[in-house]
């Protein structure tokens, strides 16, 4: 995960790891490195530039020069930047509505149907919650079957309704169901297309509208760089999402979408998927993947 750009900012920084005192000359080098390792990761340009801008302010105003330790100071300031860059402070999910409804999003292929198997199972696990899935993929039998077998393997019921084309009926008669069956949290796992298209968004926000989500998550694979953020935009001005999922962290993503789609969007990476296994899920805590980053 990040290893690529966990290697660069190691060698960006090494310089002032190693030094007791540093100069102006070497901070500016050290700076200059990062924004190479951000942009190699792709991150996006103007972002890579205030990162940069930001730790050399800070770096001015708390005279990191004349501070004991310099190098360590430059280090923590980074990882400071970089836990804000991927927002601050961990948010986790609205899980009061009786049942609690969330809704998913995103393009097929992104991880949809995989990640609403392992939420389910991590707040039937985690959470001690009774969740309900529902297949409101109208397009795909295949889609619905796959979440009937992910069903299955975490032991977790799956309402779907086979030959009925309306999503919005499927998830409003879901939602009934759980009333009337005792779940507590209802996850729709809603139709995908390959690309951003109107059929889909009207789709899907006709959903949002009908069910009123405690929480709708946007999912986005982290492997399609910077499509990711510009889907990710797409799916915001429809849905005015909650928060997003950033699916396949195992592979060996560059990392720019994770790091940029926060700051595009304003909205909080709330888990990551980092394999295909159900159990493959983490909770997005920013200062983690800071450390982790650099190590
Ligand atoms: P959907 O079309 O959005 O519902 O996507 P799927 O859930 O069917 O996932 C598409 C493919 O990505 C499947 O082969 C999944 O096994 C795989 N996948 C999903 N999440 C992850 C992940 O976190 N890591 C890896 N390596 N593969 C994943």
């Amino acid at each position: 995960m990040f290893d690529n750009l966990s290697d660069k900012l190691d060698k960006a920084l090494h310089v002032l790891k190693g030094h007791g005192s540093i100069t102006e000359v070497n901070v500016a080098e050290t700076l200059k490195e990062v924004r190479r390792a951000l942009l190699d990761a792709d991150v996006n340009f103007k972002i890579a530039k205030e990162f940069t801008n930001t730790v050399k302010e800070k770096a001015l105003g708390q005279n990191v020069l004349t501070t004991l330790q310099p190098g360590q100071l430059m280090v923590k300031l980074v990882k400071d930047e970089l836990t804000q860059l991927m927002g601050g402070e961990a948010v986790g999910m609205n899980l009061q509505g009786s049942p609690s409804v969330i809704l998913m999003s995103g393009l097929q292929g992104s991880g949809k149907t995989t990640f609403s198997g392992k939420l389910a199972n991590f707040l039937k696990t985690k959470k001690s919650k009774k969740p309900l899935l529902v297949a409101c993929d109208i397009y795909r039998p295949a889609a619905i079957n796959q979440l009937q077998v992910v069903g299955e393997q975490i032991g977790v019921e799956v309402y779907a309704e086979v030959g009925n084309t309306d999503p919005v009926a499927i998830s409003k008669n879901a939602i009934s169901h759980a009333k009337a069956n005792g779940h507590n949290v209802v996850i729709v796992d809603t139709a995908g297309r390959l690309a951003v298209d109107e059929a889909m968004m009207t789709e899907i926000a006709n959903v949002h509208k009908a069910i009123t989500p405690d929480e709708t998550l946007f999912v986005v694979d982290s492997m399609t760089g910077q499509d990711a953020v510009n889907t990710a935009k797409a799916f915001n001005d429809r849905l005015n999402f909650d928060g997003v999922i950033l699916t396949k962290l195992d592979g060996d993503t560059r990392g720019g979408a994770a790091l940029s789609i926060r700051t595009v969007v304003e909205k909080p990476i709330k888990f990551i998927g980092t394999g295909e296994k159900m159990d493959a899920i983490d909770v997005f805590y920013p200062s983690r993947m800071a450390d982790r980053i650099l190590g």
